[in-house]
């Protein structure tokens, strides 16, 4: 770190340790809000760090917890911090945290669940910039709750999508924790064993970079798993250029096979009369070759073949409608998190 860098940093007043907090306040961890708190500054820093320079920055956290690495964001001096935390129980330890920087740094502490917060609400207009200027400084961060973490990626890349919700500021950064497997799905590339649906997604509309592994002998209590950090920048423009739901539904279908040639899960996109027949023609229009396999198709080949999709639905509207999961709806949102992979 330069020393100018260093000069800017805020001191706090002496505060116990996270660990101490914990035990004073009684916060037993809740396995149903997914708590694991880490309690290392080493490797709390190390998140942090992994957001670059947010100095003067807008930052966002989701789930602060304890404040562990709410500590961490303000002794890099930003602008502002945005708190979303689902559990009250951490409320006085936040106000705590706040009341001992309330003279340098902004703080909202927002009490609820992340999914139904749109934190533009608390982004100053003045920062915004045009989807294709340098990001904004505003940063998302998040040691994320495992229970929500997919569904909230999924939910925050149609936002990118759309330039919706943060998005509307600029391309916002996030610095985020994930389940490893989950890290290593997003960030992974063609041919790799954990390509899936989340990885084509992901990279089709951010810059994926699995910065660094956390063992799950670092929280408390200590998670079955280890932890992936992975940083996440909006592309200018997205490899595929079509609208999120179209993009979500050709990916997820032809992932549904994934050890079977591609063109399997390709035809699960029409009706069981003319499915071959159609996913054939699919094939051909993108010009691929239908036994490849679904971790061997790149992202600019999955466009080609969501652009053949929409030429189809576009001559035959009445498929678009096609739903193959539609009977089993109810199964799939119980286990929406393997069927997002
Ligand atoms: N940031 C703390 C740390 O690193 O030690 C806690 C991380 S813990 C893995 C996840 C945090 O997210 C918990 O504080 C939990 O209460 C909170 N949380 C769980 N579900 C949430 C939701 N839907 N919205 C906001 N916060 C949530």
């Amino acid at each position: 770190m330069s020393v100018a860098h260093r000069a800017l940093q805020i001191r706090l007043p002496p505060l116990p340790s996270i660990k101490d907090v914990i035990r004073l306040y009684k916060l037993r961890a809740l396995r149903e809000l997914s708590q694991n708190f880490l309690l290392e500054p080493r490797l709390i820093d190390k998140i942090v760090r992994a957001a670059g320079n947010i100095q003067n920055n807008i930052v966002c956290e989701v789930g602060p917890g304890p404040g562990g690495i709410t500590r961490s964001i303000i002794q890099q001096a930003p602008r502002k911090v945005i708190l979303v935390e689902k559990d009250p129980r951490f409320l006085p330890t936040l106000e705590l945290l706040g009341d001992a920087c309330k003279d340098k740094v902004d703080i909202d502490i927002i009490t609820g669940d992340i999914l139904h917060t749109d934190v533009a609400h608390f982004i100053p207009p003045d920062v915004k910039v045009g989807w294709n200027d340098p990001p904004p400084p505003v940063n998302l961060i998040g040691n994320l709750p495992f229970s929500v973490s997919t569904i909230l990626i999924i939910r925050w890349l149609e936002a990118i999508s759309r330039q919706e919700g943060a998005w509307s500021f600029g391309r916002v950064r996030m610095t985020l924790t994930f389940q490893k497997e989950v890290a290593e799905r997003m960030s992974a590339p063609i041919l790799h064993k954990q390509r899936c649906r989340l990885s084509v997604m992901c990279q089709n509309w951010c810059n994926v970079k699995y910065k660094f592994d956390i063992p799950g002998s670092a929280f408390l209590p200590k998670p079955e798993v280890d932890v992936g950090v992975v940083t996440l920048t909006p592309l200018k423009q997205p490899i595929i250029k079509l609208p999120f739901k179209l993009v979500e539904k050709v990916v997820r279908q032809i992932f549904s096979m994934r050890q079977k040639y591609s063109i399997r899960g390709a035809q699960t996109l029409f009706p069981e009369e003319i499915r071959e027949e159609m996913a054939l023609k699919m094939y051909n229009i993108a010009d691929l070759d239908p036994v490849t396999r679904p971790y061997q198709i790149t992202n600019s080949e999955f466009g080609r073949l969501c652009e053949a999709y929409k030429a189809i639905i576009t001559e035959h509207p009445d498929l678009e409608k096609y739903d193959y999961r539609a009977p089993k709806k109810k199964v799939i949102t119980e286990n929406l998190d393997e069927e997002i992979m």
